[in-house]
């Protein structure tokens, strides 16, 4: 066997880009690496900046050495091939057929409860059907531990809920690999889509590439992610301990996470624009009763504000004086809504003004044979189960149209 680098990878416990990461390096066969977890270790913090010129978010991977970055660098350099080839793979070891064109009756474009609902159907509908994971292994749910609300779970956790998903759909026969869709050519069937290194051709189309956190664009705001600035509590939460942190945003997802952050932080502060929270009346009860939770209504952020040891404050103004203050943090959560994973669909699908895909009520979209399904296509609901629902809708109308495409009778409904 010849040479193999020595990969080292920062993590914590509860940290889902660490599980995505490390999946990233199963997926490739990439198994025997070395993990520090740094839960509960002294100094960790400190000792991750130094390595990586000033981060101190995980997973921090590096390769014989040199600072690789974070599971997103870590995807990137899954999806080019050249983690592969530092490894001294065969490049066609991920089983997307690189090199060849892989063909499929149904690709489904994302791999959150939208795309592993689809696959589970459309595989069990005996149909050749592969999934593309994205850079996010399990989508937005991979983000968070407490899913309360997925029916079927009488506890209220649905922790493993994405795994089984994937689990299911396998064992009907869907093929789940990472890729990330970087084009698409829907002008004429066999649809062409290539990923990274890869060309696929596909009979039918499912797209889920549901959605991403939306920034404030505002100043500061990206010079600091990862030191200070942050979209997942569940992910980074850890490193506040004791410490004093802002949640801007008002909505579920705000007011859940902060709950989240008071097993970690001093206190808590939620930023909101409005006098109110958005967020349901259960979740708001649970908020404005902890003690933890503190509250700054009328209230909008302008900048983060930073040194070269990370972010330590915010610059709020007030919306109705519109007076302007600095205000001191150790963190900042941001949750201030989504916006859809469309660019790549961009004069290829009818999309609305808000850039989401536009579905009839059987999921197809204006391309005979593309189908959509998830957050992409909705802006109301945005759950799990209505992902997953419009998922499997999707999966059935695809298999209806490519019996119809073979001449065949119509399939029954499954
Ligand atoms: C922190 C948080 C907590 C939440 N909690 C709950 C909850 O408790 N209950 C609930 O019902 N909902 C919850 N939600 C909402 C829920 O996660 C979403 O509604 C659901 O995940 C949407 O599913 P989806 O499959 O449409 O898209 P997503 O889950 O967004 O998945 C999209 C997929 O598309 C992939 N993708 C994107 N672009 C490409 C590309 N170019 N090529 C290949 N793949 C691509 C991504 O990698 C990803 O796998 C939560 C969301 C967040 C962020």
């Amino acid at each position: 066997m010849g040479y193999m680098p020595h990969l080292k990878i920062y993590t914590t416990n509860f940290c889902s880009y660490c599980d995505r990461a490390k999946a990233i390096l199963k997926s490739k066969g990439i198994t025997d690496y070395e993990e520090m977890n740094i839960a509960g270790r002294e100094g960790m913090r400190e000792e991750i900046a130094r390595l990586t010129g000033g981060r101190w978010d995980v997973p921090q991977v590096f390769i014989d050495g040199a600072y690789i970055g974070d599971d997103d660098a870590l995807a990137d350099l899954a999806h080019s091939g050249e983690l592969e080839r530092m490894f001294g793979m065969n490049e066609n070891s991920s089983g997307n057929g690189k090199g060849n064109v892989d063909r499929r009756d149904v690709l489904i474009i994302g791999s959150g409860p939208a795309g592993l609902a689809a696959a589970l159907y459309a595989a069990r509908a005996q149909l050749n059907t592969l999934v593309l994971t994205g850079k996010e292994i399990g989508g937005q749910l991979s983000l968070t531990l407490d899913i309360e609300n997925y029916p079927g779970f009488k506890d209220g956790h649905a922790g493993n809920l994405i795994q089984d998903m994937q689990e299911q759909a396998k064992r009907f026969g869907a093929a789940i690999e990472m890729g990330y869709v970087t084009e698409v050519d829907f002008s004429q069937r066999p649809f062409r889509i290539k990923t990274y290194g890869s060309e696929i051709e596909a009979q039918s189309v499912i797209v889920a590439t549901g959605s991403s956190p939306r920034k404030l664009e505002i100043p500061g705001e990206l010079d600091y992610v990862g030191r200070g600035v942050s979209y997942c509590a569940t992910c980074d939460g850890f490193f506040f301990k004791d410490k004093e942190v802002v949640v801007v945003g008002g909505g579920d997802a705000a007011v859940e996470e902060g709950l989240f952050l008071t097993r970690f932080a001093k206190t808590v502060t939620i930023i909101h624009r409005r006098d109110r929270l958005r967020a349901n009346p259960s979740i708001q009860a649970r908020a404005l009763d902890n003690p933890k939770m503190k509250f700054l209504w009328d209230t909008v952020v302008t900048a983060v504000l930073g040194n070269d040891k990370g972010a330590y404050g915010v610059r709020l103004k007030d919306v109705k004086t519109g007076a302007e203050r600095e205000f001191k943090t150790d963190g900042v959560f941001i949750f201030v809504g989504h916006l859809p994973n469309t660019t790549l669909f961009e004069g290829k699908l009818q999309m609305d003004d808000k850039g989401y895909l536009i579905a009839d009520k059987r999921q197809h979209t204006d391309v005979e044979g593309v189908f959509a399904a998830g957050d992409v296509q909705d802006h109301v609901y945005r759950q799990a189960i209505t992902a997953a629902g419009t998922g499997a809708a999707a999966a059935i109308e695809a298999e209806r149209f490519l019996a119809e495409m073979a001449g065949k009778a119509q399939p029954a409904a499954v």
